[in-house]
């Protein structure tokens, strides 16, 4: 078994998603182990995305990350970080295919609904920059 970090973003949460896609979770064979909703603050939404801190975007992406709550599940699956960015489709809604997340939920490609980790080893890093026991 792996696990991904999965993330409702604060546009899905605003619109009243949040259970529909935690149900899509469900219904595709993961198992949601841990979860919680947060505000992030900017520190927690820059230090999330710092990987993309040079990027002309990265301003509109912590303003989006934190205007709203954001629902934080640790999912796992066989394979679950392929499955789960699978499930959610392309980064941009408009070119992700019918019937993913992004593609029902998404609005841009800015504010596309959900997130997931890229890599079983941004996975851990991820899940434990959320969930690790202090
Ligand atoms: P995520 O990491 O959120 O799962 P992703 O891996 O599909 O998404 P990334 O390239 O990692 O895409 O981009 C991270 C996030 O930054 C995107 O999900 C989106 O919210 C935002 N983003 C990416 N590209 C753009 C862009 N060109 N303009 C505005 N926002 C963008
Ligand atoms: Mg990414």
């Amino acid at each position: 078994m792996n696990n991904t970090l999965a993330l409702i973003k604060p546009d899905a949460m605003q619109k009243g998603f949040k259970d529909k896609i935690r149900k899509d979770i469900m219904e595709n064979g993961f198992v949601i182990v841990e979860e919680k909703t947060l505000n992030l603050s900017i520190e927690q939404a820059e230090g999330f995305y710092a990987i993309h801190k040079d990027k002309p975007f990265f301003g509109e992406l912590v303003e989006f990350m934190t205007s709203n709550e954001t629902h934080i599940m640790k999912l796992e699956k066989e394979n679950a970080v392929v499955e789960w960015r699978d499930l959610m489709g392309a980064t941009n809604p408009a070119e992700a295919e019918s019937g993913t997340i992004r593609a029902k939920y998404g609005t841009d490609i800015s504010m596309n609904a959900t997130h997931g980790s890229d890599s079983n080893e941004n996975a851990e890093i991820e899940i434990n920059f959320f969930f690790k026991d202090l």
